[in-house]
């Protein structure tokens, strides 16, 4: 059997039998942001609470980086995504590089980002293209 991990403590919580992105709001200036740090970094209130974060954002920008990192194979493109909430995050974007344009639609998917020599599975977020909405005009 093996084991599993989240890449980092507290980026995803399971919710309803899957993994939910989870970010912290500020309950003082209403903004969200990720990763859900203690204090705010927007007004420096320690007033936050965790939120789940919109699945499906806007890909602000993107880069590629072509030569192996760590466990990811190239091309690894990298892009920040902006969600209606107004949070800007990073994330890989898994595509072919081909499909992958500034403010494309994309959405967000949890599952293993790689597995230990162990067997332990590290599970993580990444954005696919998402085809319900705008995107694909040719
Ligand atoms: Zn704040």
């Amino acid at each position: 059997m093996s084991q599993q991990n989240i890449f980092y403590p507290g980026a995803l919580e399971e919710k309803g039998g899957r993994l939910v992105q989870m970010g912290n709001k500020c309950r003082d200036c209403g903004k969200t942001f990720y990763p859900a740090v203690e204090l705010c970094p927007f007004c420096s209130s320690e007033q936050v609470e965790k939120v789940p974060l919109s699945p499906v954002g806007t890909l602000f920008s993107f880069s590629v980086t072509r030569v192996p990192v760590g466990r990811f194979k190239p091309p690894i493109i990298g892009g920040y995504i902006d969600l209606p909430e107004g949070t800007r995050l990073f994330g890989q974007i898994r595509a072919d590089l081909k499909d992958v344009r500034i403010g494309m639609r994309v959405k967000v998917e949890t599952g293993v980002l790689w597995t230990e020599k162990d067997g332990m599975e590290v599970l993580g977020y990444y954005y696919v293209p998402c085809e319900a909405e705008g995107g694909g005009a040719e």
